[in-house]
């Protein structure tokens, strides 16, 4: 059996209750050891055998699989946030049913989540957006046309931008040819819930420079958002008069 976990953010107290016993049960675990923190492993079993994936090809890493699951053996596969962005997991599944090896996911908290907790920042507010668009810019891989930043600036949405801070300065041209105004709202956290987190926020006019003295180039989640320092009105789950499945309304 193969187990595919989210190791969330960085801060190992952020991985499940069920992402850590599998860890604490593996033979073998294989992880990105780009992103993922090395603290989680502390709580393998010794004997427990461990692959940083950064160095290993696709076919590598299902050889490690195969090898185990041919041993009886359980794997982790442990994947840094939620496995399901950005996470290169469909063609290990695919490949993983394409060998009959069992395997299951198990989510895991995102750094797009991680920052919004660091920033204190709710990412939907009435009156103001209620979407958040998980998204990044083109690099390597490439995005479709119509998901370019641009497109989807022209929401006025939450947009959490991941895989994007080392090209900034055209990710904000793109947001502003979007219709983004100068002065909206941006924050950048670098490395969301470890001990070395840094966070910038600032306008789309400032944001450039302020990251630049910062020193963050890499490993960070852009959020630009009208919810960032907006006025909004007060949420309807709470409001006196609203009644819902578990609370009566007052008249
Ligand atoms: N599956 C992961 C994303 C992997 S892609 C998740 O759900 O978070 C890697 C990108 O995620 C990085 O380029 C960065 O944009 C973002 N990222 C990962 N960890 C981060 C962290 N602790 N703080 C801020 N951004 C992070």
């Amino acid at each position: 059996m193969v187990h595919i976990v989210g190791a969330g953010p960085g801060d190992p107290e952020l991985l499940t209750v069920k992402g850590r016993r599998y860890l604490a049960e593996a033979d073998v675990v294989i992880y990105a050891g780009s992103l993922v923190n090395p603290d989680l492993l502390a709580v393998c079993r010794p004997q427990a055998q461990r692959y940083d994936s950064a160095g290993l090809t696709l076919n590598e890493v299902l050889a490690i699989m195969e090898r185990a699951e041919a041993a009886g053996q359980m794997t982790v596969r442990l994947h840094t946030g939620d496995p399901a962005v950005y996470g290169a997991i469909q063609e290990q599944m695919d490949a993983l049913r394409a060998k009959g090896i069992a395997y299951d996911v198990v989510p895991g908290v995102s750094s797009c989540f991680a920052a919004a907790a660091s920033l204190r920042q709710e990412l939907t507010l009435p009156g103001v957006t209620q979407t958040v668009i998980i998204t990044r810019g083109a690099g390597r891989t490439a995005v479709p046309e119509r998901e370019s930043l641009r497109a989807l600036a022209a929401h006025g949405a939450t947009m959490c931008i991941f895989l994007s801070v080392s090209f900034l300065a055209a990710v904000v041209a793109e947001l502003e040819a979007g219709g983004y105004a100068a002065d909206a709202p941006i924050a950048v956290v670098q490395r969301a819930s470890w001990p070395d987190e840094k966070q910038v926020r600032g306008t789309l006019s400032d944001i450039v420079a302020k990251v630049q003295a910062a020193g963050i180039d890499r490993q960070a989640m852009i959020i630009v958002s009208p919810c960032l320092g907006a006025d909004y009105e007060l949420s309807r789950l709470y409001a006196p008069e609203f009644s819902h499945m578990f609370r009566r309304g007052q008249a």
